[in-house]
């Protein structure tokens, strides 16, 4: 029998272990789930948007156990967790109210009969998500799928099956059908071949996937072999521009908040500063301050700032890029090593001096590691923006407005915040270009990617 085996990443010691479903427990899993969602997709879209506020009212009764337990499984700092249930929450109100609209028929004129278009339930999708929100990477999906009359086959990480199995149980006791929201426990060795076959079957009727590329392209090709619709929401190596007329205290300490927030690991993160050389000097020196101002430690403290990574192995990743950078000629101007002692703590670190052909500039840094680049003008920073494989988020900061929002129009990307940090908010869509993903999550695009937009024509 496989266990699914969860660490403590702020000891490094064991939390809990799970046994792993047998391909016949899926099965019946998915027979399960399968049933549900097509009864689900019968009840009026009223009557879900209902059970879905309550599921908005049951995450808040429950904040504390699912902070807990984001703190314990992936270790986030307490405070952040809190804030992540409380904007999951408020996601659940949103669509229980604005839902029902969004999906609502919209009316076609056309001559000597009657049309409209339909947003019809899709049925059951697979949702594989990563554990760096735990609550709100499943929610950001769910709740408005759950709106939309889908059910949900949960394939979680395995590093938060505990936060997996307390948001299925929350779902039920909203007063959703009992297996409409399934998590599917999974050995490592069978996420693969599992998940693969579950998307080539046709009780499951389309996937989405937060995570990395390595996962997204197993999971896209295998929705394209089987000809089904999938979302991908992928990394990102997000941009944060610092004009030469921007207020540089604000930039600066917007910059720690974006680039070290979750402790680094999320996919809209600032993580390439790209900074005019008129401002840079000041602008450094101003985010090296609030970067050796951030309190580093255990995450169920209220003060804690940055807790550990969420892995052994991701903390690897960090200090290789950092190794690598320095090497390639970036200056190393604060952290850079792992802390010593217990745990998967790394320290909050800033590189200055990088560009194209270094690793923290090139591939996605996932934790406390800021990459800044000179741009000798406008010209040179949308060059180097836009020098990336990634396109998720873009921040530009600048006392102009328009003349942001002018530079934002020439570099790719899936959303672009001006004199803000970018954030996935529930009534805007959120998603990526290029190697960031496709699709999106929430609002009326995010709502409709898993409705099949369907034709009426009445003669
Ligand atoms: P993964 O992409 O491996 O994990 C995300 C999810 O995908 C997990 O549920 C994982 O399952 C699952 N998965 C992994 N491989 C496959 C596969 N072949 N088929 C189907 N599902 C799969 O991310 P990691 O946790 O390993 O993180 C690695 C890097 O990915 C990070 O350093 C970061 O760069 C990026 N990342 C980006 C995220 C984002 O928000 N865009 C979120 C997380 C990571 P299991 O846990 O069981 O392996």
């Amino acid at each position: 029998m496989s266990t699914i085996q969860t660490f403590n990443p702020a000891t490094g010691r064991p939390l809990a272990s799970y046994e792993a479903w047998d391909a016949e427990r899926v099965e019946t899993a998915v027979q399960r789930a399968h049933a549900a969602s097509r009864a689900w997709a019968l009840i009026p879209v009223a009557e879900r948007a209902a059970r879905v506020a309550r599921l908005g009212q049951v995450l808040r009764a429950h904040a504390d156990q699912l902070a807990d337990l984001a703190v314990q499984e992936m270790g986030k700092p307490r405070a952040e967790a809190l804030g992540e249930v409380s904007k999951s929450a408020l996601t659940a109100d949103y669509y229980a109210h604005k839902g029902p609209d969004i999906l609502a028929d919209v009316r076609v004129p056309v001559d000597g009969a009657e049309a409209w278009v339909a947003y019809e339930p899709a049925g059951l999708v697979l949702a594989v998500m990563p554990w760096n929100f735990p609550v709100w990477q499943v929610m950001r999906f769910a709740l408005p799928s759950l709106v939309a009359g889908n059910g949900i086959l949960l394939k979680h990480a395995s590093n938060v099956t505990g936060s997996a199995l307390a948001l299925q149980e929350l779902c039920t006791q909203a007063g959703l059908p009992d297996h409409l929201v399934t998590a599917l426990l999974l050995a490592d060795e069978d996420v693969p071949d599992t998940t693969a076959r579950l998307i080539e079957d046709d009780r499951i009727a389309a996937v989405t996937l937060t995570g990395s590329n390595r996962a997204g392209a197993a999971v896209g090709s295998a929705a394209g072999r089987a000809a089904k619709k999938s979302v991908l929401e992928l990394g990102g190596s997000d941009a944060f521009v610092v004009l030469a007329d921007a207020d540089i205290e604000a930039a600066a300490s917007a910059a720690v908040k974006a680039r070290f927030t979750n402790s680094g690991q999320s996919c809209v993160c600032a993580k390439r500063f790209i900074v005019h050389q008129d401002v840079a000097d000041a602008f450094t020196a101003a985010f090296v301050r609030g970067v050796q101002a951030l309190k580093v430690g255990d995450p169920s403290h209220p003060d804690t700032q940055v807790g550990p990574l969420a892995r052994d192995d991701l903390r690897g990743a960090v200090e290789r890029q950092v190794e690598e950078s320095v090497a390639a000629g970036a200056q190393l101007l604060t952290g850079g090593k792992p802390l010593p002692g217990e745990g998967y703590f790394f320290q909050p670190t800033v590189l200055a001096g990088t560009g194209p052909g270094m690793a923290a500039f090139d591939e996605e840094t996932f934790g406390p590691l800021a990459a800044i680049a000179v741009a000798a003008d406008d010209d040179e920073a949308v060059r180097l923006a836009n020098a990336t494989s990634f396109g998720l988020g873009l921040s530009v900061w600048t006392a102009r407005p328009p003349r942001g929002i002018e530079l934002a129009r020439r570099i790719t990307s899936g959303a672009a915040f001006v004199n803000a940090i970018v954030a996935s908010d529930p009534r805007l869509p959120f998603g990526g270009t290029k190697r960031s993903g496709y699709g999106r999550e929430l609002a009326a695009a995010g709502i409709r990617e898993f409705t099949n937009t369907r034709t009426y024509w009445v003669g």
